[in-house]
């Protein structure tokens, strides 16, 4: 398989790069993956193989910015919002194991404030990443 472009020299610009063509590099991504799924796990297994950090930091960084997020709710406060969904998705409905979705990420300055909560199964969660729920149902749309 073909080496994606290698970001060593010139990380922001590549950062800059990845931005501003994003669609194209998931489209490309997709493409790759329905084309020769095997390869694409075996890529992606090299990939965190080769990068032993990349979810420590990331999850290091989510610690971080949910600590100096404003606010916080309770489990009682969680136990009702699972409740007032009736222990279900928000966004599939799907029942079973559920996670804390940020409608508004942290990452994006939304609060930890339980008003911004909803529950998502973990592939809603998974998939909505750093979108906020608006943008996540608009795609989920079309
Ligand atoms: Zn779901």
């Amino acid at each position: 398989m073909k080496t994606p472009s290698k970001n060593t020299g010139r990380p922001e610009r590549h950062a800059r790069y990845r931005e501003r063509h994003r669609t194209e590099i998931a489209a490309r991504m997709r493409e790759r993956r329905a084309k020769d799924p095997e390869a694409a796990k075996a890529y992606w297994r090299q990939w965190y193989e080769s990068h032993p950090g990349y979810f420590r930091l990331r999850n290091i960084a989510r610690r971080a910015r949910l600590a100096s997020a404003y606010g916080s709710f309770t489990e009682a406060e969680w136990q009702l919002k699972l409740a007032e969904h009736g222990h279900h998705c928000f966004y599939c409905g799907a029942s079973g194991p559920l996670q804390a979705d940020h409608m508004v990420p942290i990452s994006r300055g939304g609060s930890n404030e339980i008003s911004n909560i909803v529950p998502a199964c973990k592939s809603c969660n998974a998939r909505k990443g750093t979108k906020t729920t608006e943008e996540f149902l608009q795609r989920r749309a079309c």
